[in-house]
């Protein structure tokens, strides 16, 4: 089961004069359930943002995008390597 669900951080949420963040919108939020079941939830991403869950996204796709959250793939990125 995946450990992580795709969150999106959407455009009202964007703070102004951040611009960077406008790039990089997709973030990893910690999955107590099936991504599925989080969809269109509001959830906190493992970066501390505050994302709306977008359940049809797979964070092993989303996270090796560029406009995926580069603290986000940090984190996840680390979880991964140290529990294998
Ligand atoms: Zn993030």
């Amino acid at each position: 089961m995946d450990s992580y669900a795709v969150g999106f951080s959407r455009p009202d949420r964007w703070t102004p004069g951040r611009p960077a963040e406008n790039r990089s919108p997709w973030h990893a939020v910690e999955a107590h359930r099936p991504a599925g079941e989080l969809d269109g939830e509001v959830e906190l991403a493992a970066c501390g943002a505050i994302v709306q869950v977008w359940g049809s996204q797979r964070w092993e796709r989303v996270g090796a995008r560029d406009s995926a959250c580069p603290e986000c793939r940090r984190i996840t990125t680390r979880q991964l390597s140290r529990a294998s």
